[in-house]
């Protein structure tokens, strides 16, 4: 049977891969002109570990894994030392739990995509009609197909939800932070460090791939334009601005400049839907049930959904309207349990008042001398 999926990232990648090894024929379609860059570590942990080993990819996904990098110094506003973050706190290098770059792990979902997937870049899905005969889409190029389901792992801002389900409005929600993220010169001698001030979070980190910065700043939801980066680059500036020690003139500066690889900006925010199928049309990932940034689960949800999506819809023989009840039964619960993990990082990451950065700090320090007796 026909699938296309809209979006090439983690649960796109992961879709196609299924889809594909079940047999069905498989076009993927992507705005970006190739697989995007960029990002921070992500994890791979809980029923993600038992989907990539039925991929036959666990074991490369810990061959290229970051390792526990040394304790970073927490600085305040001044740029003085206040504690340690040892990031085993974070990172919990358990069998349960594995670390990579978000390029590394895409790469190896490409690698292990079975031949004769179809990937349409640079294009995008501007209409879909689902009709008895099958879901007719066109594309934004002209071009036009009949599909069996259309997958949309397009991410938070998906197209794919739009077009379908209706408005980000009705289904996004907004977590009260925003990141931003940029991959940092190499010729420079970075600290790496986490400075933060009341609501506002900035970290130099290099895990092998080269030196990055991080931003998490706690706001009330803006309104901007997702596509205008220029704006974004002016909305992270005036968040960096709160603070002129340290480095941060020369993080401003990279932060601004339209050239630097690895930019990433977006709100952390969850998306909550009551169905994630409608007719044959299904949303999974970020698009679907993002969990927020903060959970430290997206990357697990979407691949655990993809292989879910794609198990059960071949088992009931594409008939979706069957496959949607099991679907739902069996992803829900894991949904609502990751969701509500978001719900403990901000305060840890991005403490809202001095009192409770103090305390913070104070936890981070007796972590520290309990790693060191
Ligand atoms: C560049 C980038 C950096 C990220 N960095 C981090 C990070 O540091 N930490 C973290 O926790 N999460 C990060 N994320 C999000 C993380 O990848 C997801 O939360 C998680 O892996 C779930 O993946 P997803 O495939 O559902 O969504 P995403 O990874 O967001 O992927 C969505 C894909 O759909 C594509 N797309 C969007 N609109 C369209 C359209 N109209 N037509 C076709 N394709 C479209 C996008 O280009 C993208 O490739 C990042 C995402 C991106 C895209």
């Amino acid at each position: 049977m026909k699938v296309l999926i809209s979006g090439a990232s983690m649960a796109g990648l992961t879709a196609a891969y299924w889809f594909a090894r079940l047999g069905h024929s498989v076009t993927v379609v992507e705005r970006a002109d190739g697989l995007r860059p960029g990002g921070a570590p992500i994890d791979v942990r809980g029923q993600a570990l038992g989907t990539t080993e039925r991929m036959g990819i666990l074991a490369e996904i810990n061959a290229q894994k970051i390792a526990v990098v040394a304790p970073m110094p927490v600085l305040d506003a001044s740029g003085t030392q206040v504690a340690t973050l040892d990031l085993s706190w974070f990172a919990n290098e358990t069998d349960h739990d594995v670390e990579i770059t978000r390029d590394r792990l895409n790469q190896i979902v490409l690698n292990a995509i079975p031949n004769g997937v179809d990937f349409f870049f640079n294009s995008s899905i501007a209409s879909i009609a689902d009709q008895p005969g099958g879901v007719d889409v066109v594309f934004v190029d002209g071009r036009q197909g009949r599909y069996d389901l259309v997958v949309g792992a397009d991410g938070l801002h998906s197209n794919v939800r739009k077009l379908v389900f209706g408005p980000e409005k009705d289904y996004v929600r907004h977590f009260g932070y925003y990141v931003a993220l940029i991959d940092l010169p190499s010729h420079r001698d970075w600290q790496r460090a986490m400075l933060n001030i009341p609501g506002l979070t900035i970290a130099v980190r290099d895990t092998g791939d080269g030196p990055q910065a991080m931003m998490l700043a706690a706001k009330a939801e803006l309104d901007y334009d997702h596509r205008n980066l220029d704006a974004q680059r002016k909305m992270i500036d005036d968040f960096l601005s709160q603070v002129s020690t340290w480095q941060m003139p020369e993080l401003r500066e990279a932060f601004a400049d339209p050239t630097a690889k690895g930019f990433y900006f977006d709100s952390v925010s969850q998306t909550h839907m009551p169905s994630w199928i409608k007719g044959n049309v299904a949303v999974i990932g970020d698009a679907g049930h993002c969990a927020a940034l903060l959970s430290g689960m997206g990357t697990t949800l979407a691949m655990v959904a993809a292989e879910a999506l794609a198990t059960t819809w071949t088992e009931n023989d594409g008939n979706t309207l069957a496959a949607s009840p099991i679907y739902h039964d069996r992803m829900r619960p894991y949904v609502e349990q990751c969701q509500a993990f978001a719900h403990e990082g901000g305060p840890i990451m991005v403490p809202p008042t001095q009192e409770a950065l103090d305390t913070r700090n104070a936890t981070f320090r007796e972590y520290a001398s309990k790693l060191a007796a």
